[in-house]
């Protein structure tokens, strides 16, 4: 049916039919109904006879649940770890001013800090050491494998705390080297990387040691998950250790909050040489098949919300893996600072941001945002 014979079929069922002012109101009304009817019934028939079926949408996700239906995957608590920041120093509890909300914590506030968060469903954490003692840093980052260092003790601790709590230890240099980056350098400042592989396998394994059930390298360097496959074989515990690599983790601004959190600035360079440039997607698909052939059991990408095109690579390559994304400090810092400004909605925002993420391929989600997801995936 066109629009104009619509129209006029509107305007034969319209015209009135009575005289009488009394009853002009209700004439009124009676005519809005009927036309409201009659547009529907005719804009119904007007589909069933052109047969376009296809262009009708709406039904199928007018109701909420019919909605959250669309999502092949869709957010729910145990997607989510949360990083936690331990530092050597064990009544620490201070708040970390670029990531709103944070805090950096010694191992005598962990415990009690992550009772309530389990208390709401949180299946997992990740570890990042911070060591703030000035003689916790050397060239070869031996602090991060120091059985009374705050990473290892904390895991052994929440291995007896908390049972069902998977730990989850992020594996680099970085925050114990005193140059700041993420292996051992040579003298020209650059990254011997067999060196490097080496020592960080060796953290590995002592994680693994630890009570950790997934050990997660950040550093970048070639062969290192080979390397940390091999030697949890060795160890005799590589049937019940988690693997993550950081195998897409690209270079750039997002990490700011994280390094004033970690203590884990470069004393001089970049990590340009070993993260991935941003626009280096090829190179990512790359270094995504090298660690899945290495052993790796899941393939992170990080940063995520810059990086979903990744992340669906991911995704396609690894398709019979879980992929994590790292929704990393300055993603989170910006959704803080615009809902601050009015930009939009914090809780709004941070679910779009998420949604995002699980759309273009990943089931885990590393985020700052788990305990807030704690209490609204609960309504
Ligand atoms: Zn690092």
């Amino acid at each position: 049916m066109s629009f104009s014979t619509l129209v006029n079929d509107l305007t034969y069922r319209d015209r009135p039919t009575s005289t009488n002012t009394a009853s002009t109101a209700h004439t009124d009304t009676r005519s809005q109904i009927s036309r409201a009817r009659s547009y529907a019934s005719t804009a119904a028939t007007s589909v069933s006879i052109s047969g376009d079926i296809s262009s009708q949408l709406h039904g199928g996700y007018s109701h909420p649940l019919a909605r959250a239906w669309q999502a092949e995957r869709q957010l729910t608590k145990s997607m989510l770890i949360y990083p936690i920041f331990v530092t050597d120093n064990p009544d620490e509890m201070e708040p970390i001013p670029s990531l709103p909300g944070q805090k950096r914590m010694g191992i005598n506030r962990v415990v009690e800090f992550l009772r309530p968060l389990i208390q709401k469903g949180l299946r997992s954490v990740i570890l990042f050491g911070v060591p703030l003692a000035p003689t916790a840093k050397d060239a070869l980052g031996t602090a991060a494998d120091d059985p009374q260092g705050p990473v290892m003790a904390t895991l052994r601790l929440l291995r007896r705390a908390y049972p069902r709590l998977f730990l989850v230890a992020d594996v680099c240099l970085c925050e114990y080297t005193s140059h700041g980056h993420c292996g051992i350098l040579h003298d020209d400042g650059s990254l011997n990387n067999n060196l490097s592989v080496d020592r960080i396998s060796d953290v590995a394994v002592a994680y693994a040691e630890a009570g950790a059930h997934c050990v997660a390298p950040s550093d970048m360097n070639d062969g290192r998950i080979r390397a940390i496959k091999l030697k949890l074989i060795e160890a005799g515990i590589a049937h019940k250790v988690v693997l993550m690599s950081y195998s897409a983790k690209f270079s750039g601004c997002l990490y700011g909050p994280f390094r004033d959190a970690a203590g884990s600035v470069p004393s001089f360079g970049d990590r340009r040489c070993y993260q991935l440039p941003p626009g280096g997607r090829g190179l990512a698909r790359r270094a995504i098949h090298r660690d899945i052939g290495e052993g790796a059991d899941i393939i992170m990408v990080k940063p995520a919300t810059q990086y979903l095109d990744i992340i669906s690579d991911a995704k396609e390559i690894g398709s019979d893996m879980p992929v994590a994304a790292y929704h990393v400090s300055g993603e989170y810092a910006m959704i803080h600072a615009a809902a601050k400004a009015g930009v939009f909605d914090l809780k709004t925002m941070a679910f779009e941001a998420t949604e995002g993420i699980l759309r273009a391929g990943a089931s885990i989600v590393v985020s700052y945002f788990t305990p807030e997801f704690l209490d609204w995936l609960e309504t």
